[in-house]
């Protein structure tokens, strides 16, 4: 069933996933403060002119403050049950507030943050987790299935961001492991090959290795093997441990590794910015070590 989308945020992520929508033959109607819409998507003057007469509303936006200070701009202007779905990598908190929020102006709302990066969001194959009722999640699913390959309907309101950055907290531990046993085995005299030959089929095996494998060499696609060009940026997974370390803090949890890696990836960060993947932490590893 073809649907009229109301498209916010139009960037590196929103633009490809918007064209996606498009190419799957519904109407979109497309806002950002500061992108032009692409082809094929009817260009909105405004937030609340691209809402106006929606069925859906999709967000992809920086951080919370933005969706939640868009949605205090939108939720008046929307008819009466229109599903607001925000794809925006966010708090746990805010994206409650969120749903409360849309629920307050008599709207209905699904958190449905993704993984798969921006070659992810242009070739359609982004996972969506998904947090919200399974009504909103069943009318969603066509539109996340046109945008990505896989849609995880993951529970209740925020759920799906919570499950984004439990995901993140894995991989941002895991590629500092990673990282650290490849310097270690340097030092030893054991080459890369070898660990990963024995890593990637034993029990280290992981994404962070078998995937995005740090070092040049055992996995030719990896980032490693450009100069460390993202793939995730590092800057994105601060981001994200970030969100992570601030659920744990308020839930009293003591996730030591996930604190010690948002530490890590905001420093490292604050040097690459978005110029590097994250696997380039192996290359400061090897720096500070005598
Ligand atoms: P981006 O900065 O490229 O795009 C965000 C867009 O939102 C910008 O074009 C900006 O102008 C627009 N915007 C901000 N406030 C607005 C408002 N009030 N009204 C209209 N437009 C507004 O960021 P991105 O890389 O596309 O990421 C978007 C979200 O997706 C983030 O939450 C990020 O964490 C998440 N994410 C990104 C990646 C990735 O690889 N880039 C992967 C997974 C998740």
């Amino acid at each position: 069933m073809s649907r009229t989308v109301a498209f916010i945020g139009l960037g590196h992520m929103g633009g490809p996933m918007a064209a996606n929508l498009h190419k799957a033959g519904h109407r979109v109607r497309g806002y950002d403060l500061a992108v032009t819409p692409g082809p094929g998507l009817e260009p909105a003057a405004s937030a609340p002119d691209a809402v106006a007469g929606a069925d859906v509303v999709v967000t992809m936006l920086p951080e919370g403050r933005h969706v939640l200070g868009l949605y205090d701009e939108i939720l008046q202007v929307a008819s009466p049950g229109t599903l607001f779905v925000d794809c925006s990598t966010i708090d746990v908190a805010d994206a409650r507030t969120a749903h409360e929020r849309a629920a307050t102006a008599g709207m209905r709302a699904l958190d449905a943050p993704v993984s798969g990066g921006v070659v992810g969001a242009e070739a359609g194959t982004l996972t969506f987790m998904a947090g919200g009722g399974e009504a909103e999640f069943a009318e969603a699913r066509p539109l996340l299935e046109a945008m990505g390959k896989k849609a995880v309907h993951c529970g209740g309101p925020g759920a799906g961001q919570a499950a984004k950055m439990c995901n993140n907290m894995i991989l941002g531990v895991s590629m500092i492991a990673v990282s650290e046993a490849f310097v270690l085995a340097e030092s030893l005299g054991l080459s890369h090959q070898a660990l990963y030959d024995v890593a990637s089929t034993a029990s280290g095996q992981c994404w962070a290795l078998s995937v995005n494998c740090p070092v040049p060499g055992p996995v030719p696609a990896s980032p490693a093997n450009r100069d460390y060009r993202p793939g995730f940026a590092a800057a994105l997974m601060a981001k994200d441990l970030g969100l992570a370390a601030n659920a744990a803090k308020a839930g009293g949890v003591n996730t030591e590794l996930g604190l010690k890696a948002a530490e890590v990836y905001t420093a490292y960060a604050e040097r690459v910015g978005m110029t590097e993947d994250f696997s380039g932490i192996v290359r400061t590893i090897r720096e500070k070590s005598a």
